[in-house]
């Protein structure tokens, strides 16, 4: 048996710069992993079925999963025919704007490079990656980068230093393509800075890092969903020195120094959600 872990992604800065004339966004994110992760084993099975399990409840296990797809496009794409037995432990929060799926999908991409042996390299899984999902490239190679065009390319970063992450996921589910759907991209008043952002990563400090966070999707999801505005509100009041959405939300993240500053945010924010996590890069 072979297991592969599947980081979740913050985002750092998401900006979208216009909407193309193929009815998708083009965007500019600085990504992150954190330490935040799903486990896949993988186990062949002689009846040549790809099979799926999962610890978490209504998640599809047939072609919607992408992890089925992912196990589905390596088989056709090398002429596999042996079958697949896939078990995902599920400890990333499901349709929050951490990329679960897509990590997920990312993994199984990298655990069948290894279970079959078929030496490929981490770009050319990237390319199949993106054929799944936009936000699979990024998931292929972690770390810290530049994703642009519809996501899917990236541009690598050199690691940043392993600051502390606090997450906090109100409890409700929001649709990706509802949230780009209601976007006005023309009116858009504040693009964030990857320029910025990128030299603010270099400089490593968690306080200049944090005042360049930017997602411009915030405002959509915030109005659909004011709660999610209120507990931002309340990550600041409780002493996180920046705090932004995750993609299309719901989840909340802020940045933290010290150990022990983000365990007391996290005991604090316990009060308002039960999905709370502490986290570093990764
Ligand atoms: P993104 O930030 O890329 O939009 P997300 O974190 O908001 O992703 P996911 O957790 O990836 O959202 O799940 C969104 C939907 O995708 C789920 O409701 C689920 O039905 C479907 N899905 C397909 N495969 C998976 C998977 N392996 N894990 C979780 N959800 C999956």
């Amino acid at each position: 048996m072979l297991t592969e872990k599947a980081q979740a992604k913050i985002n750092l800065t998401l900006d979208v710069l216009h909407k193309r004339p193929d009815g998708y966004h083009e965007v500019e994110m600085v990504m992150q992993t954190v330490d935040l992760s799903d486990h896949l084993q993988f186990q062949e099975r002689s009846d040549g079925e790809i099979v799926l399990t999962c610890t978490a409840p209504y998640i599809p296990l047939d072609q919607r999963n992408l992890v089925y797809q992912a196990a589905q496009l390596m088989r056709e794409t090398y002429g596999i025919t042996k079958g697949l037995h896939i078990h995902i432990e599920k400890r990333i929060p499901v349709a929050a704007g951490l990329a679960g799926g897509s990590s997920d999908a990312a993994a199984t991409l990298r655990g069948l490079n290894r279970l079959w042996s078929l030496g490929l390299t981490l770009d050319q899984l990237a390319e199949l990656g993106a054929k799944i999902g936009s936000d699979v490239p990024f998931c292929i190679y972690g770390g810290t980068a530049i994703a642009r065009g519809r996501g899917e390319k990236i541009e690598r970063l050199p690691s940043v230093s392993p600051t502390w992450v606090v997450l906090v996921k109100p409890p409700i589910a929001v649709s990706t393509a509802d949230v780009y759907g209601r976007l006005r991209a023309d009116e858009i008043e504040h693009h964030p800075s990857t320029e910025a952002m990128v030299e603010a990563l270099q400089t490593g400090d968690v306080k200049v890092i944090s005042s360049q966070l930017g997602n411009v999707l915030e405002g959509v999801t915030f109005a659909m969903y004011p709660e999610v505005e209120r507990l931002k509100q309340q990550l600041l009041k409780f002493g996180a020195q920046g705090a932004l959405m995750s993609g299309s939300g719901p989840t909340l993240f802020a940045l933290v120094e010290r150990e022990q500053k983000a365990l007391r945010i996290c005991n604090a924010l316990r009060g308002f959600s039960r999905e709370v996590y502490l986290c570093r890069f990764f």
